[in-house]
Parts: C-alpha cells; sequence; structure tokens
C-alpha cells in the first residue's frame, strides 16, 4: 500500500537546478529531506544557497520569523545513499538518461523498504523503460516538476504501463498538499507540456539558423505576445545541456519525427560550455 504524508522521509537525488528546488519546497512542506548528489560537495553548496534564499525570503516578509532557519534544518546532505535507507519517497533529478536513472533506481531498491516510491523528475524520458528490468516496477512513477520549482505550481503525475494506479494517486494528493497543481498523464515522449513545447523550442532554433532575429528580438516578440517568459532566455533557465537531452530523447522516442528535430545551433552551444544560467553564459550574460 503505497501512502505517504507531509512526514514521510524524503530522498532527492541530484542537487542541481531542480533537486535543489524540490528539496525545497519538500522542507517546506514539513518532511524531513536528505539531499544526495554524486558531486562531491554539490548537495551542501546546493543547501547553502538554498538557505541564503529562505533567508532573503524572510528578510522580505515572505516568510515568518525563523522560519528560513527551520526550512533549512529540515534538509540534511546524505554523504551517501545509504544514509537515507529510511526514505519513503525517493524524486530523482540527476542526468536526463534513462540508463542513469535506471541503475540508480535499481540501486535503491536494494537500500529502502519495498513500499518506498521511486519517483522520477524526468522532462521527457519514458516512464516505463526506467521501470524495466526493476523488482518493483509498480512503485516508480513520473513527479516531474517546473523551474523554478518553488514558483512553478505545475506537477505532472505520469504512469507507465506498469505503475501502480494508488502510486500515481499518492503522488498527486502528496503535490496537492505541497500547494501545485497536479494532472494525471500516461507515459508517451515528453509528456504534455514537453510534448507541446519541443515544437516552439523548435521554431525558435529555425529562426535564430535562418538569422531571421536575434534572441533579445525574438524573446521581446514573445514577452510582447504575452509569454511570462522569452523562449531564448526560457532556455538559458533551463540549461542548454538538459534542454538538449530532453530534445533528443523526445526526437527518438517520436522515431525522428521532424517536428522534434534537434539544432545544430543548440548542439554548437552545449559542446562550448555555454549552458546557460548554470555556466554563467549561453544566449545572454549572465555572470
Ligand atoms: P542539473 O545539471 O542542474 O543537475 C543534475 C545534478 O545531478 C548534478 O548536480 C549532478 O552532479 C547530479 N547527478 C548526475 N548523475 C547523478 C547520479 N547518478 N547520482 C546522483 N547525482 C547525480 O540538472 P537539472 O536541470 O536539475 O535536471 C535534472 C533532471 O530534471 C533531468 O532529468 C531533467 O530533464 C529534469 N528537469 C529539468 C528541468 C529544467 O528546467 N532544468 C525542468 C524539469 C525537469
Amino acid at each position: 500500500m503505497s501512502t505517504l504524508s507531509l512526514d514521510t522521509p524524503l530522498l532527492v537525488i541530484g542537487a542541481g537546478i531542480m533537486g535543489a528546488g524540490i528539496a525545497q519546497v519538500a522542507a517546506q512542506a514539513g518532511h524531513p529531506v536528505w539531499l544526495y548528489d554524486l558531486r562531491e560537495g554539490a548537495a551542501a553548496q546546493a543547501l547553502d544557497k538554498l538557505a541564503g534564499g529562505l533567508q532573503a525570503l524572510e528578510a522580505k516578509g515572505k516568510l515568518a520569523a525563523g522560519q528560513a532557519q527551520a526550512i533549512a534544518a529540515r534538509i540534511r546532505v546524505a554523504g551517501t545513499l545509504e544514509d537515507a535507507a529510511g526514505a519513503g519517497l525517493v524524486v530523482e533529478a540527476i542526468v536526463e538518461n534513462v540508463g542513469a536513472k535506471r541503475s540508480l533506481f535499481a540501486q535503491l531498491e536494494g537500500l529502502l523498504s519495498p513500499d518506498a516510491i521511486l519517483a522520477t523528475n524526468t522532462s521527457s524520458i519514458s516512464i516505463t523503460a526506467i521501470a524495466q528490468g526493476l523488482k518493483r516496477p509498480r512503485q516508480v512513477v513520473g513527479m516531474h516538476f517546473f523551474n523554478p520549482v518553488p514558483l512553478m505550481k505545475l506537477v505532472e503525475v505520469v504512469s507507465g504501463l506498469e505503475t501502480a494506479p494508488a502510486v500515481a494517486e499518492a503522488i498527486h494528493a502528496l503535490a496537492s498538499a505541497w500547494g501545485k497543481t497536479a494532472v494525471h498523464a500516461r507515459s508517451t515522449p515528453g509528456f504534455i507540456v514537453n510534448r507541446i513545447a519541443r515544437p516552439y523550442y523548435a521554431e525558435t532554433w529555425a529562426l535564430l539558423q535562418e538569422q531571421a532575429a536575434t534572441p533579445a528580438a525574438i524573446d521581446a516578440a514573445l514577452r510582447g505576445a504575452g509569454f511570462r517568459m522569452g523562449p531564448c532566455e526560457l532556455m538559458d533557465l533551463i540549461g542548454h545541456d538538459t534542454n538538449l537531452a530532453v530534445t533528443e530523447s523526445v526526437y527518438q522516442a517520436n522515431y525522428g519525427d521532424k517536428r522534434f528535430q534537434p539544432s545544430l545551433l543548440q548542439r554548437e552551444l552545449v559542446d562550448g560550455g555555454l549552458l546557460g544560467r548554470k555556466s554563467g553564459r549561453g544566449f545572454y550574460d549572465h555572470a
């Protein structure tokens, strides 16, 4: 039986853009949280930054006095996955690669209780494929947050072929209890939002490749048309490495459908280390 409550211990794996945000939101909801990253020091660094962000919110009056400290204190760095063996829910936010995600979950199956739910924040990879070969594929589910996690309301709850309905329901209920807007989706390439958003990015890359407009002009146009952000600044926020991996995954999963084709310019940015905000430069300078 899959039950989750606001005191279920949570393990967030991957302390990058998304994992740090997920840890913060879970701790704000009351969970004890472990944060783990393969790269030494990354989780501690993310926790420091997150604590600083919470203090800034408190200083602005957006959190009650003492709340920033209380929320940050609920998050602990896990030095190893074994440290977090008591977790009832895992949310992984590691690299967008099916093999990496599957082997991580296989390892966790040997460490955690059989009831533990293994949720993935994948943007595009089949939940069925991630669960393939695992002992308990019914416990695997997509819990897809949007960037920045503390601000964006949406969570796509994605079921693979084997996901137990009770597991998807438990994640939907939990996301709602965190104040998010949860929607159910079946596992198809890109789920709902990325299915619709990929061709939007593809047209942006086509305009850039044709030198029809600069990134700033494209962003100004889309903002002027009512979008909160333009596509170039949004891709800088997502991170071009992650965004390329998602594009490639959706393209391959659709048997090379041209609507989802990655761009050579996109590859060029990644090869040059121009990953967006995370590296200090992408379309724009973020230093
Ligand atoms: P990121 O590059 O900012 O962070 C990934 C982190 O995972 C890094 O700190 C890395 O050291 C760590 N990591 C990699 N392999 C690991 C492993 N095997 N074990 C533990 N840690 C590992 O990436 P991100 O943007 O946070 O994306 C993470 C996931 O979230 C991806 O699946 C991505 O598709 C998805 N996602 C990203 C966004 C976005 O806007 N960036 C939005 C929604 C979903």
